[in-house]
C-alpha cells in the first residue's frame, strides 16, 4: 500500500476536492506540516489533508475509506506518542481551523476543531469570561476535551469535557451530526473524556464563567525541605476550597539547580486568595516567591518556553489518592535528580468541582479527588533517548503499587493499553456500546483511548 500511494498521482482527485492543501512528502512544507509539539514523533503520514471547511472533512473520510487507507485526526498536535499522524495512511489536519465565536449572553464559545487554549481564551476575555483550559496555551482543545483536560480551574469549574456542551462531528460515513443533550445525548457522554474515537470532531461548544484575573504563580522550595513541604501540602489540599488548585512538582530552575515547586491558581477575590495560599508560606523556606494578580490569558502564555517545542519528549504519568510517605520518598530517590533540564515531574491536582461530577455521568470516570503526576523527559534530539525513557518508566513502575489503577488516556502510551479500559472502569462497556453505534468499522482509532476492536463484535 505504501509503495502504491507515496510519491504518486493517486491522490490527485483527492487534492481536486479539498478547499485546503493536501500536503504529500514530495511537497516542501511536507516535514513542517508533519511535525507535532514532540520533535520524537517521526510517524510519516502518505498525505496530510489540511482541511479549511467541514466538507473538506467529509471528502477526506469518504476517499480515504474508499481506498482502504487508515485515517487519523489532528488538531494542534500535542499528542505526546505520534498518534495524531499515521502512518502511510491520511492524516486529517484541523489545525488551521481556529475560529472561534463567543456568546456573552448565554456564557458559551463556539470552537473550530483546531483552536487552541489561547485561541479560546483570547476571545473569552474580551468579555471577562474564561473556561477551563490545560495549562499551556498552544495545546488543543479538542485533544484536550476529549481526554479529560485538567488545569488550573478543575477545583471551581471542574475538567474542560465538563464544560463541553455541544459536538458537531463529521461520522465514519461522512455524516455531518451533533451531539448535544437533545441530540446524540449518548454520543456527548463519549466525547466527554471517551478520546477521539467516534469521529472527526469539527467544532465545540464551551460553557464560560466570568472571570479575568487569577492569583497565580510559583513557590519554590529547598530540594532538603522536600519531604516536610509535601507531606504538608498532602495535609492542606485536603480541605483546598474550589477556588484554589495547586500544581505542584519538581523543575530544574536555569541556573540548574532541582526545586520543589507549588503553583497555585486562586480564581475568587484577590484578597481571598492571598489569605487562602498564605499557609502554603510556611511549609518550608521560599525561596522564591512569583505569586501576583494575573490576567487568565496571561497565565496560560506564561509556561510557553517550557517545554520548548520540537524537544524530543516521553511521559509517564500515575494517578493517586494522595501523597504519602512511600510516593514523596519514591519521587525524591527515584526521581531526582531528574535527567535533563527541561524535565520535570509535574502533579495536577484533581478535586472540588471535578470530583462532584459522577463516576458515569461522563465519560471520564475517575471522579474522586488525586494527583495526576506527570513523569516528563526531555531531551536534545542527538541525545541516547533509552536513558530518558527508563528513568520515567521506573519512576511509574515505583508509583504504580499506591495508585489508581487506570490513567489518564491522554497521556497513555501504546504499551499501556490495559490502563485505557481500566481508566474507563465501568463506562468501558457503554464505550464499546457507542463505538459500535457511531464507529463500527473502528476507523478512528485514537490509541489515546484506544477501544480494542475485538471487543466490538459480542
Ligand atoms: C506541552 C504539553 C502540555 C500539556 N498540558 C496539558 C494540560 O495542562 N492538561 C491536560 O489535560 N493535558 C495536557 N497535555 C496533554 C494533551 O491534553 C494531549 O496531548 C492532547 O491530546 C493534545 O491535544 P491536541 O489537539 O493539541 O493534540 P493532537 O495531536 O492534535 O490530537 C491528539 C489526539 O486527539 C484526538 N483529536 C484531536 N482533534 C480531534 C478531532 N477534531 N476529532 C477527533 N479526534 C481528535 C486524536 O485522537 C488525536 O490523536 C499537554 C501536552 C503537551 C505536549
Amino acid at each position: 500500500m505504501t509503495t502504491t500511494y507515496r510519491h504518486s498521482a493517486a491522490f490527485n482527485d483527492l487534492a481536486a476536492l479539498l478547499t485546503g492543501q493536501l500536503v504529500l512528502p514530495e511537497n516542501a512544507n511536507y516535514e513542517q506540516v508533519r511535525q507535532l509539539f514532540n520533535g520524537r514523533v517521526k510517524t510519516q503520514p502518505a498525505a496530510i489533508a489540511r482541511c479549511l471547511t467541514v466538507q473538506d472533512v467529509i471528502h477526506t473520510i469518504r476517499w480515504t475509506r474508499s481506498h482502504n487507507l487508515p485515517l487519523s485526526v489532528r488538531g494542534a498536535g500535542h499528542e505526546i506518542f505520534g498518534r495524531s499522524p499515521i502512518e502511510n495512511g491520511v492524516a486529517i489536519d484541523l489545525s488551521q481551523m481556529r475560529a472561534v465565536t463567543v456568546d456573552p449572553d448565554t456564557r458559551t464559545a463556539q470552537i473550530q476543531a483546531g483552536a487552541t487554549a489561547s485561541d479560546l481564551i483570547e476571545a473569552a476575555q474580551q468579555y471577562g469570561l474564561a473556561t477551563v483550559t490545560g495549562t499551556i496555551s498552544s495545546v488543543g482543545m479538542t485533544g484536550l476535551t476529549l481526554g479529560g483536560g485538567y488545569g488550573s480551574l478543575n477545583g471551581a469549574y471542574g475538567l474542560a469535557a465538563d464544560n463541553l456542551l455541544s459536538a458537531q462531528v463529521v461520522t465514519a460515513d461522512g455524516q455531518l451530526i451533533t451531539a448535544n443533550a437533545e441530540e446524540n445525548a449518548d454520543l456527548l457522554w463519549g466525547l466527554r473524556g471517551g478520546g477521539g474515537n467516534f469521529g472527526v470532531v469539527v467544532s465545540l461548544e464551551f460553557r464560560l464563567h466570568p472571570l479575568t484575573t487569577v492569583l497565580s504563580g510559583l513557590l519554590l522550595y529547598p530540594l532538603e525541605q522536600a519531604r516536610e513541604v509535601l507531606h504538608r501540602f498532602n495535609e492542606f489540599i485536603a480541605t483546598a476550597p474550589d477556588e484554589l488548585t495547586i500544581r505542584s512538582g519538581f523543575l530544574q530552575t536555569p541556573d540548574g539547580q532541582t526545586m520543589l515547586f507549588l503553583s497555585p491558581t486562586y480564581c475568587g477575590s484577590i484578597e481571598a486568595g492571598e489569605q487562602a495560599i498564605a499557609p502554603l508560606r510556611t511549609f518550608g523556606t521560599v525561596l522564591v516567591d512569583r505569586m501576583q494578580p494575573i490576567p487568565y490569558h496571561e497565565l496560560i502564555h506564561s509556561q510557553d518556553a517550557y517545554p520548548p517545542k520540537g524537544r524530543h519528549g516521553y511521559l509517564q504519568t500515575r494517578s493517586l489518592k494522595g501523597l504519602q510517605t512511600e510516593t514523596i520518598e519514591a519521587l525524591i530517590e527515584q526521581g531526582l535528580p531528574l535527567p535533563s533540564p527541561f524535565s520535570a515531574i509535574n502533579i495536577h491536582h484533581f478535586h472540588g468541582a471535578a470530583s462532584r461530577v459522577g463516576a458515569s455521568e461522563t465519560a471520564f470516570a475517575l471522579r474522586q479527588d488525586h494527583l495526576m503526576v506527570e513523569l516528563i523527559a526531555a531531551w536534545e534530539p542527538q541525545d541516547d533517548e533509552q536513558r530518558y525513557i527508563q528513568w520515567a518508566q521506573n519512576l511509574s513502575q515505583a508509583l504504580a503499587p499506591y495508585a489508581f489503577k487506570g490513567g489518564y488516556i491522554n497521556l497513555l502510551d501504546e504499551q499501556e493499553q490495559e490502563r485505557v479500559r481500566l481508566a474507563f472502569g465501568s463506562n468501558y462497556e457503554r464505550l464499546l456500546d457507542l463505538k459500535r453505534k457511531y464507529d463500527p468499522d473502528d476507523v478512528f482509532r485514537s490509541t489515546i483511548g484506544h477501544l480494542a476492536p475485538h471487543s466490538l463484535t459480542r
